[in-house]
């Protein structure tokens, strides 16, 4: 008979995670200081074509807590942005599924035309279809200053299709294809962790799917193949303290809300807001300012996703 105790991760610690400024052991919490606006995230709304089993937006066809942002929203923050003479190179699209809402051409148009890069996070479904011809223009016009990355949890159809519903990989292994002929730079998000195998079988069977299908995608390059930590804020992770930095050697400069934030709508706003970073858009522990110069201050590393996904974790949501 298995012992349960130790085949089933640990649930959190309730103490845990409640005192911005103090761990339940009393120590004081880690903050990252802000360094300046490197990476814009927008988020364009949570409504999604499909509804995952884990997805750590609760993205769904009837999730609409964070409501379609418009171009105009968008044009304002990079106004904001260039005001403020942020060193701001890059502009990233996430959802819900970024292709759903109709204003995205043009928000891609008016950031590339500002001399930005732009990434669209899709799960290159129908609604990224639907976009096929703005596509390539944006292309024609920008090149690989458009990138395109593309979810696909799992190499094999029958994981991928657990995760995210029966013939979902099909589809959108179709559209990765579809971007391939194009001639568009695509990077695919895949999940680290998930089915059996450890990272360097994940990246061989990456490999051998991109080669078989002319996808020109190099699954040993951690950017191009990124390959993030499961996500779940039930499991007891360590609280991340000041003395965390020198012990793990990592710096808070290397955190993305040392250099990002989101631009977020939530239904019933007038106006959009910031948060800390992508990762938690609900909680509003993490909603930052209204502004840009507001969102400008430190945030105090409160919540599990903290720890697992950016400290312990190693992931990064930027290029
Ligand atoms: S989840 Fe990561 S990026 Fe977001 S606030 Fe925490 S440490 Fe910063």
């Amino acid at each position: 008979m298995s012992n349960l105790s130790t085949t089933l991760p640990r649930r959190l610690d309730p103490a845990k995670f409640r005192d911005p400024a103090i761990t339940a052991k009393g120590e004081r919490r880690a903050v990252v200081a802000f360094g300046g606006l490197r990476t814009l995230w927008v988020n364009t709304g949570t409504l999604c074509n499909i509804t995952c089993r884990n997805c750590y937006i609760e993205s769904s066809p009837r999730n609409d807590a964070l409501v379609y942002v418009s171009a105009a929203e968008v044009g304002a923050a990079l106004d904001e942005a260039a005001a403020l003479r942020a060193p701001l190179e890059e502009v990233g699209f996430t959802g819900g599924e970024p292709f759903l809402n109709r204003d995205l051409p043009v928000m891609l148009r008016d950031v590339m035309g500002r001399g930005l890069r732009a990434l669209v996070l899709t799960n290159a479904m129908k609604p990224m279809m639907n976009h096929a011809a703005a596509l390539l223009a944006l292309r024609e016009a920008f090149g690989e200053r458009l990138t395109i990355r593309v979810s696909l949890d799992h190499h094999e159809a029958a994981l991928h299709d657990l995760e995210r519903g029966e013939g979902t990989f099909a589809k959108t292994m179709e559209g990765l294809r579809w971007l391939a002929e194009g001639g568009f730079q695509i990077h695919v998000a895949g999940r680290a962790g998930f089915g059996a195998g450890d990272e360097a079988a994940m990246r061989a069977g990456y490999a051998a799917l991109f080669t078989a299908h002319g996808i020109a995608v190099d699954a040993a390059d951690a950017v191009a193949l990124m390959l993030f930590p499961e996500m779940d804020a039930g499991i007891d992770v360590p609280e991340i303290t000041e003395a965390c930095w020198s012990i793990l050697r990592k710096s808070p400069e290397s955190m993305m809300c040392a250099s990002s934030r989101m631009l977020v709508k939530r239904r019933g706003a007038d106006r959009p807001a910031f948060t800390a970073c992508t990762l938690l858009p609900h909680d509003p522990g993490f909603e930052v300012g209204a502004t840009l110069a507001e969102a400008a201050r430190p945030v105090s590393l409160n919540h599990p996703h903290c720890a697992k996904f950016c400290v312990l974790g190693g992931a990064a949501c930027s290029r």
